[in-house]
């Protein structure tokens, strides 16, 4: 899944990617071959992000900002298709994979081939040294980042899953409309373990970098999702919690 943030004033904006082509071309030989073996992958036309966004009239380069939430695969394979945007991360979730090539990317579910040549000059990383003190609702989060400076989208770490993990609370208003949602990317991958506080099989914790954070990170968004229960907490795997989103 990615999402599409329209900001009045800073236009158009995405929340990762998702899929592209190029995660074939990226996984055609060993040692990427295996990722594909790991996490088969089935694309359609229709799915890739430039061809959602056309039904909304976009072109890719109308998109201004990407914020990735961590630089698995299949987040961030659709990068290199918006040549105007801005990217924006958590730094600790890019200098974790920086360097890494061959089996230590693989290891990290990463591929440096997605990453595109102009990436770094495009960057604008979350400035961590500024954070944004959470209002009493968002407990038990506490600190966050204020993406664009109105409040409109604020950044929360969610580590566990992979190293600097994000996620984004993101409100949306006007229209009569005021509705709080939650992006928490792989935090969880199910809208049912939020629900219950219900970890992933024990075997999963093979897949996460601090399988410790993972269980303190999906306590956390079980308390908040009990605090404010029409907060629309999206994990980016879940289909039964997409299903209940309005696509707009
Ligand atoms: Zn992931």
């Amino acid at each position: 899944m990615f999402a599409l943030f329209e900001h009045p004033h800073f236009g158009p904006m995405l929340f990762d990617t998702g899929y592209s082509y190029r995660f074939f071309e990226e996984t055609r030989s060993f040692p990427n071959l295996m990722y594909r073996w790991l996490t088969p992958v089935t694309l359609l036309e229709e799915q890739l992000a430039v061809n959602q966004l056309a039904a909304f009239h976009l072109d890719p380069s109308d998109i201004t900002h990407i914020f990735i939430s961590h630089f698995h695969a299949d987040h961030i394979a659709a990068l290199a298709d918006f040549d105007k945007a801005r990217y924006v991360y958590l730094p600790q979730a890019y200098d974790a994979v920086r360097t890494r090539r061959g089996i230590g990317a693989l290891s990290q579910a990463f591929l440096p081939g997605l990453i595109p040549d102009d990436f770094e000059a495009r960057s604008v990383p979350v400035d961590i040294d500024r954070p944004y003190a959470l209002p009493p609702e968002y407990a038990p989060f506490t600190k966050g980042y204020d993406l664009l400076g109105d409040s409109s989208l604020l950044a929360v770490e969610l580590p566990g899953h992979a190293a600097g993990q994000m996620g984004i609370f993101a409100r949306c208003t006007g229209d009569g409309r005021d509705q709080a949602f939650f992006f928490v990317a792989d935090a969880a991958w199910l809208g049912r373990s939020i629900k219950d506080d219900l970890p992933p099989h024990a075997l999963a914790d093979l897949f996460f970098t601090d399988p410790t954070a993972y269980k303190i990170t999906l306590s956390n968004l079980h308390k908040i999702q009990v605090a404010q229960p029409d907060l629309k907490i999206i994990p980016s795997h879940c289909a039964e919690t997409l299903a209940t989103i309005a696509t707009r």
